[in-house]
This record gives structure tokens, C-alpha cells and sequence, in this order.
């Protein structure tokens, strides 16, 4: 949903004031002064960031506002890497909750008082993101930073973000105007979400002394004590969590039931991971590993990258969205909006994000928006309920009119319709070489082709001693690959050992025994190579309607899609091409743009993997109707929060992009990324829970009340 924006004045000092609140959103006095006295000093945060022996550490904020917090925090997390370069910790995870975000213009001023952050506020600025609820990943890189802005009430999120039974968050900075001011977000659920997520030792400190505040922090499980406040202030809050009160709430954390999603032990820096696959999974997977100093071989049985579905030469990038915010939605939503952050960040030659000088890998692309097209009686309703419910900001999705559009296209169109100024297209298999290149640089990443996978085994203690390979045994998952030199039949058995395997398989997973027990919805699709010609020359941006068109690329443009379920073939059929072409030009019928298209023959068949209901699959894998035994209990009603845990496996799998992998496999691959190393994750409980491979078989187990 789109989120209600801030509204603000500026006062006589030049301090932001919320006009809902009637409140600043920092002293008058000096922000800087006050962020750096109440909550870096009150947390300790750069003492605790010497002492801290993990490679992350997790502050949480309610209330971002200006952002003033956070740029303070990031800056003096750059210093603290840029003097102990050695240090255990490398990343700072900085989580804040918006309920009313500021329109980006207002932040712009308010941290024009800060000439001390300039590059902090800049950094912000380009990332800044657009007013929809739910979480907002953005990295800063060049600041060993990564910012989840959560936009929503900080009530309806700290119950959504996932904990690991140690906690998740180290230090707390409460905010969020005084409570006088803003008593509804000062409650006592606030601080119970607080101690369910505080890791044993985590910190709180907090501007206001107010007692109702220092007796609900402490009945939540925190030692609360008073300091001297900032500036005029009196006294303010800080505090700390306790080992006790934790033990007790651990239990607590799990409550997620089959869903839990950090059932193994964390992956630290220089582990080894395999990733099987050659394509977007595979590639974005890699990439959001090695950025956490993590080593990745990657596996596959082909002769190059991204020679399957991820092998088009074009693919438009936009999000598929709704007039409701479903689930289906928002995960296309802010899939977009995380894989566009990160497109910009590996494709923008000036984009200074990265805190090392980067190479950067040509990626043929454009940003040149993507206008769906409001071709027919029904499509014309959807649209039209979509933008009456006014569910998506504007700076995703806008209607657009028929002048508007042809400008936009270059070309005459008597078509009204939406338009995505984000989207565009992607060259798929030049972006792959670019992620595993950017991956390169930050992990040791190798890629071995004609390696296919045949099967894994996880090693106890007695198979591990009996391995003569110290590095091998250092491991606990056994690999094994069948490997063609590239001579004609000649191939031999290999076992890679590793720490976790992830299945980034595309339509290879058909008939792998590892996804047995996973529904798998394999579907060909055939896109046209059509060589540029009057009047298509002049498209400027890409055109959906049943079918899609791009601008040309080296001369041709790709013109898709036919979509046919369960044929696994990829051999380029002549019917399939004028399929497509009919398809253009039965939707695009007002106009004679299309109608006399011509195709030479030149096009691409692939498989793409999907699921039965739509959704990408990231997660943990395992032999889910083994496991359904331990899940019956569903099928007598009982809810899904009864349910214990998944076991732990050295297995996940990042699959059933379907056609859509530019949109989702970033997003994704950060989710598997960010479970696996046991840090926070960027979705929102629900949208996590929808994409989870063990949803299937939950799905089935409860579906069996009915059946029986
Ligand atoms: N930390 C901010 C900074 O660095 O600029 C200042 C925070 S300002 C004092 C308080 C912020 O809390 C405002 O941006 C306000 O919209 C937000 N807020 C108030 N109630 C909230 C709620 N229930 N959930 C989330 N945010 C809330």
C-alpha cells in the first residue's frame, strides 16, 4: 500500500517540525550533537562495535524521519572500518520504521543543516525510497552499511521482522517524538516486540525520561536506568537487556512455526558455499554471498552462462501489480524496486555506492520505462481499478494517455494505459556475466561448467574422519558431480565438499530427485529476434499487452511470448513465431504499427521454471513429504504457529522465477543470503512465508482436513 507521506514545516531555526505531531524531529539545538550524545553514547555503540566478535551488527530504530540517526550511525561506522580494517565486525545493519515518510525534498532540506554529512545525506538522497508500505533494502556499500527502511506503523512491523533464537538486534534507538506528543507509539507492545528480538546484552537508549516508558522497557525484561538528558533536557533512558529475561523469551522466537527460517547454524565469512545453476538464480545468489564474504563455487552442467531461460538476449523489466495490494503484488512490487536499486548500482558507470573501484561488466540494457498498454474491454476495467484504489505510488505506476504514451514510445499509439518510468529492458545473459564478475571481486567465486549435479550427502562425524582431505573434512556436505571434459563420452565422477548447497536450478530441477517433493510447473516460452524495420525502428520504450516488444537491440527486437505448460523442448518452432506475431497484432489491431511485421525466423525457445501458485521459491529444501508425518497436526486444524520447526538441512534451493527473474531473483537471492548468515531479512513476514518451498506441502497437509 502507499503510505501516507509526512507533512512538515520548517520552524525559525530551521528544524523540521511535523505538522500531525506538532513536534521536531530533532533539537533545535544541534541534531548532530543530540543523535551523537543520546544515541550512539547511550547505546555506547562504538564501544560495543570494538568489543563485538560477529560480522554484523544490528541497530533498530522507530522513527526514521530525517534519516539524521542513521547518517550519523553510518558515518561513524565508516571511521570505526576504516581504522580496525582487520576487525571481526564488517557490516552494519541499520533497521527504522517510518509510519509517515518524509517526501524526499523535505529530507533534502532538513539535512542541508548537516554540511558535516553531506556525503552521507547525497548517498541517501539517490537511494531514497518511494512512500509504499513494507521493507525498503538499500545498500550502502561504501559505508559497509545496509539500511532497511521499514515504511508502516512500527506496531503492525517489529511483529513481522523474524528472529533467530539469539536475537536479532543489538541496539535500540527510540525515537518516534515525545511521548506527550505521540502516545499511541510508546505502548507496551512496542517494547514486548523489543525483548522478543533483543539478542542477550542488546541495548536501548532513548531522548524522553517519561515514567510510563521506563516502567513498560523494564516489565518488558530491561534493566532501565536514568542519565542526564541532552541540551535542556533533564534525564533520558537507557538501558540494557538481560540475560535472564532472555532465556525466557527464546522459545518465543520460533513462533513461526514450520516457517522458521533460520533453522541451520549461521554461514560466517570464508565459508564455502556450491550454488547449482547457471542463470539469474544462480548468478544473483553468488553475488548477495560473496558480498558477505562468503566463497561460492558455482555449478553447472553447460558449456557457458545463462544458456537457459535466463539466455534471451532481451527481457522486460517491470513488476506485475495488481489493483489490490495481494501478496503476489507486493512481492513483485518491492522485488522491482530492490532488483532496480541494484541494477543502478551495477550498471550506472557513475554510480559511487561501492566502497572499492569496482569493475564494472557492460550489461546491455535501458531504463526506458514500460508502458502497459490498455488494449481490450477487460483490461481496461483492471486498469482503471487499479488507479482508482490508488494502492501504488505514482513513481511505480502512473496512468498514462495516449499522447503521453506515443512520446514516451516514439511512436504513434491510440492506446491509453499505465507506465512504469523505473522499468525497461535487460540484456539476461550479459547481466549474469556482470553479477558473477561483481561477485569475483568480493569472494573467492570460481564457476565450473559441464558439471552436473547428481546428488549430495551430508557427512556425519564417522564419514568426515574417514575422508583423507583435511579441507574436505573441514566440511559437511559432500557434492557429487558428474564432469564431461568436453570429450565425447568421457566423463567421470567428482565430489565437491562444502558447507551449504543451493539448488539455483532452472528447468533442470524437472526430474531431480532433490525437488521431488516439490510441485514444479515447467513452461516454453518462445520469443522472436525480429529484425528492426518502419515503423518499429523508432520504439523508445517497452510494450506490454498480451504479448511484450522492445526497443531493438543490435537490430533486432524481441517480441514475445508464447507460453506453452509442460513442454520442456527448446527447439525454435515456425508456428510458435507467427503465434507471436498474431498475438501483436491482434491486441495492437487500432493501429498499423504491427501489422505488417515481418520475422526471418530468428528466435529463442527456453523453459522456464514456475510454481502452481506463481510465486518464486527461496529457502530451505528438503524431502517435504518425508516431513508432512510431523505436520499432521494442521490437518486437524490446529494453526500453523503450533507447528514445530523444520529441521535444519545444508540444502536451499532459489527457483520458479518463472519468466519474471529480472523482477524477483534479487530480492530473492538476498532473502536466501540474509537466512542463511542469520541477519535480518528485507520482506515481510507474510511475503517470506509465501515464497518458502515448505509451503506446498503445509498447504497440503491443511487442505487434508477436507479431503478425509
Ligand atoms: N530519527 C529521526 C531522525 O533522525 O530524523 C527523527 C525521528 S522523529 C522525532 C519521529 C519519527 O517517528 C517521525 O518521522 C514520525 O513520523 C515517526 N513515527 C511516529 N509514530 C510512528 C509509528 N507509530 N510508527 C512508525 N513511525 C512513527
Amino acid at each position: 500500500m502507499k503510505s501516507q507521506q509526512a507533512s512538515v514545516h520548517f520552524n525559525e531555526n530551521g528544524t523540521p517540525v511535523a505538522d500531525h505531531f506538532g513536534d521536531v524531529y530533532f533539537s533545535n539545538d544541534s541534531g548532530i550533537n543530540e543523535t551523537q550524545y543520546v544515541f550512539m553514547g547511550g547505546n555506547s555503540i562504538v564501544e560495543r562495535w570494538q568489543a563485538h566478535s560477529n560480522p554484523s551488527f544490528v541497530i533498530a530504530e522507530t522513527g526514521f524521519g530525517t534519516g539524521l540517526n542513521f547518517l550519523v550511525a553510518m558515518q561513524a561506522f565508516k571511521h570505526f572500518r576504516n581504522a580496525n580494517p582487520s576487525h571481526p565486525l564488517k557490516q552494519l545493519f541499520f533497521l527504522s520504521t517510518e509510519k509517515f515518510p518524509l517526501p524526499k525534498p523535505d529530507m533534502e532540506k532538513a539535512l542541508l543543516s548537516f554540511p558535516a554529512l553531506k556525503e552521507e545525506a547525497t548517498a541517501l538522497s539517490t537511494r531514497y525510497p518511494m512512500e509504499l508500505d513494507g521493507c525498503h533494502r538499500r545498500h550502502f556499500d561504501e559505508f559497509d552499511t545496509t539500511l532497511d527502511l521499514w515504511i508502516g506503523d512500527v506496531h503492525d512491523l517489529l511483529s513481522q521482522w523474524h528472529s533467530p533464537t539469539a536475537g536479532l538486534i543489538d541496539a535500540w534507538f527510540l525515537d518516534g517524538f515525545a511521548p506527550s506528543k505521540n502516545p499511541d507509539m510508546w505502548a507496551d507492545t512496542l517494547f514486548e516486540q523489543m525483548a522478543r528480538l533483543s539478542k542477550v546484552g542488546a541495548t536501548f537508549a532513548t531522548f524522553t525520561a517519561a515514567g510510563f516508558v521506563k516502567r513498560g522497557l523494564a516489565a518488558a525484561g530491561f534493566t532501565v536506568s536514568k542519565r542526564k538528558g541532552f541540551g535542556r533536557k533533564r534525564d533520558m533512558l537507557v538501558g540494557v537487556y538481560e540475560t535472564e529475561a532472555a532465556s525466557t523469551l527464546a522459545e518465543k522466537r520460533a513462533f513461526e512455526g514450520p516457517y522458521y527460517r533460520y533453522t541451520q547454524a549461521a554461514i560466517a565469512p570464508k565459508s564455502h558455499v556450491i550454488v547449482v545453476g547457471n542463470g539469474l538464480a544462480a548468478a544473483t545468489v553468488t553475488l548477495s554471498l560473496a558480498k558477505r564474504g562468503i566463497n561460492v563455487t558455482v555449478c553447472h552442467d553447460q558449456e557457458a552462462l545463462a544458456t537457459g531461460a535466463s539466455g534471451n538476449p532481451q527481457g522486460g523489466f517491470f513488476p506485475q501489480l495488481h489493483s489490490e495490494a495481494s501478496i503476489a503484488s507486493r512481492i513483485q512490487a518491492h522485488s522491482f524496486l530492490y532488483a532496480s536499486h541494484i541494477y543502478h548500482t551495477l550498471l550506472d558507470d557513475n554510480d559511487t555506492s561501492t566502497n572499492t573501484a569496482l569493475k564494472k561488466t557492460p550489461v546491455a540494457h535501458d531504463f526506458c520505462g514500460v508502458a502497459q498498454l490498455n488494449f481490450n474491454e477487460k483490461v481496461a476495467v483492471r486498469q482503471k481499478k487499479l488507479v482508482a484504489n490508488g494502492v501504488w505510488p505514482e513513481a511505480l505506476i502512473k496512468p498514462i494517455s495516449p499522447e503521453a504514451l506515443s512520446e514516451k514510445a516514439s511512436i504513434a499509439l491510440p492506446y491509453d494505459g499505465l507506465f512504469i518510468e523505473q522499468g525497461g529492458w535487460i540484456s539476461p545473459p550479459d547481466l549474469v556475466r556482470a553479477l558473477i564478475e561483481q561477485a569475483k571481486q568480493y569472494a573467492d567465486v570460481t564457476v565450473l561448467c559441464h558439471h552436473e549435479y547428481l546428488s549430495h550427502t551430508v557427512l556425519n562425524d564417522s564419514d568426515k574422519a574417514s575422508l583423507s582431505d583435511a579441507l574436505a573434512q573441514a566440511h559437511h556436505l559432500a557434492v557429487e558431480f558428474s564432469v564431461t571434459a568436453g570429450i565425447e563420452d568421457s566423463s567421470h565422477n567428482k565430489t565437491l565438499y562444502a558447507d551449504h548447497l543451493i539448488l539455483a536450478t532452472g528447468a533442470g530441477a524437472v526430474g531431480s530427485s532433490a525437488f521431488a517433493s516439490l510441485p514444479l510447473r515447467p513452461v516454453r516460452g518462445q520469443v522472436e529476434a525480429i529484425t528492426t524495420q518502419a515503423p518499429i525502428n523508432a520504439l523508445t520504450t517497452v510494450i506490454c499487452h498480451k504479448g511484450y516488444m522492445t526497443p531493438a537491440l543490435n537490430n533486432r527486437h524481441a517480441l514475445g511470448s508464447t507460453y506453452i505448460k509442460n513442454d520442456l523442448s527448446t527447439e525454435v518452432r515456425a508456428q510458435e513465431s507467427e503465434q507471436n506475431l498474431q498475438t501483436h497484432q491482434q491486441a495492437m489491431a487500432n493501429t498499423d504499427v504491427v501489422q505488417q511485421l515481418k520475422h526471418d525466423g530468428e528466435a529463442r525457445a527456453a523453459t522456464r521454471l514456475g510454481s502452481p501458485d506463481h510465486q518464486p521459491v527461496s529457502g530451505m529444501l528438503a524431502d517435504f513429504s518425508a516431513l508432512k508425518t510431523q505436520y499432521v497436526g494442521l490437518s486437524l486444524g490446529k494453526p500453523l504457529y503450533t507447528a514445530a520447526p523444520l529441521p535444519a538441512t545444508p540444502v536451499s534451493t532459489l527457483c520458479c522465477l518463472g519468466s519474471r527473474g529480472l523482477t524477483t531473483a534479487s530480492l530473492m537471492a538476498e532473502l536466501l543470503a540474509s537466512t542463511l548468515t542469520h541477519e535480518p531479512l528485507p520482506l515481510n513476514n507474510d511475503l517470506c512465508q509465501a515464497v518458502h518451498p515448505a509451503r506446498f506441502m503445509v498447504r497440503d497437509c491443511i487442505r487434508s482436513i477436507f479431503d478425509e
